[in-house]
């Protein structure tokens, strides 16, 4: 495994500047990590309590990027990976029964 990929490259899951909303309500701060639903909770809510750190999945990713998010959940990849992206959807696939609310929605992960 690359000493790599310690880094989330493409979004700032801190202080996201956007967000992509999908047409089932989820609200997205990259495609298929959800922050929650915005037809429960309305999206002004959703952004003012989201906290990072304290988001199963976003939490590790801005710890150290996919190899902190495998390292923390415990999840055994011995696979090589062409980049951050391809490693973090990987290892979000192996949560995404356990964590449902926040990897959402399930067709994104080509589930059905
Ligand atoms: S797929 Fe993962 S590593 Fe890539 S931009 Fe999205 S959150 Fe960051």
């Amino acid at each position: 495994m690359s000493e790599e990929l310690k880094e989330c490259p493409y979004e700032d899951l801190v202080n996201p500047t956007r967000v992509h909303v999908d047409s089932y309500g989820n609200v997205h701060v990259c495609q298929g990590i959800s922050i929650g639903n915005c037809w429960e909770t309305p999206l002004s809510d959703l952004i003012q309590t989201y906290d990072a750190q304290k988001h199963p999945i976003c939490g590790p990713l801005v710890r150290g990027g996919p190899i902190r998010l495998i390292e923390e959940h415990n999840i055994d990849i011995n696979s090589e990976y062409v980049d951050e992206c391809h490693l973090c959807y990987a290892a979000r696939l192996r949560l995404i029964d356990k964590y449902p609310d926040y990897l959402a929605p399930r067709r994104v992960y080509g589930l059905e």
